[in-house]
């Protein structure tokens, strides 16, 4: 398996024609993949679940929701947790407002098992991260709520839309 970062060189060290194949060969081989979106012209390394470009999935899609679990938690709880993550954004003048927010997976016993303090934060393909505490809300409430409905797996995030 070749490593990221080498095949990052190969291509800078390549020319037009040179990169093409290299990219062509690096996505037939599974260590790249290509945005399916078709006015996107993003390859994207392996690992990365969306497209660095404009965020969208490995099948196309466009960011979207990313529910945990075995079991899917029933949809008012799923829009109130919307609501209140939207309303956290705007009561804190936040902007511009995410497209979408993902709470990572920690290993916590007794509550939910995502994070409330180390969140990541979604423009399109573009993500950074959003350090604050949002223990004792309502966030961290309706997380449990949906932690309890759908029994959210080993290292499964959870990321929610917002509305614009
Ligand atoms: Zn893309």
């Amino acid at each position: 398996m070749v490593p990221p970062s080498e095949l990052a060189l190969l291509i800078e060290h390549s020319d037009a024609a040179g990169r093409e194949a290299i990219r062509a060969a690096a996505v037939a081989a599974g260590l790249m993949w290509r945005c399916r979106n078709s006015t996107c012209p993003t390859y994207n390394q392996r690992t990365d679940e969306l497209c660095g470009g404009c965020g969208r999935d490995r099948d196309g899609r466009p960011l979207s929701d990313v529910q945990p679990g075995l079991y899917a938690a029933p949809d008012e709880l799923w829009e109130q947790l919307r609501n209140e993550v939207f309303n956290h954004f705007c009561q804190n003048e936040f902007a511009p407002l995410p497209d979408a927010v993902t709470f990572p997976w920690v290993s916590r016993q007794d509550t939910a098992p995502w994070s409330l303090t180390e969140l990541v934060i979604h423009y399109g393909g573009f993500k950074r991260e959003y350090l604050d505490d949002l223990s004792g809300t309502w966030i961290e409430e309706l997380l449990e709520e949906i932690a309890l409905a759908v029994e959210p797996g080993y290292l499964e995030h959870l990321r929610i839309t917002l509305p614009h």
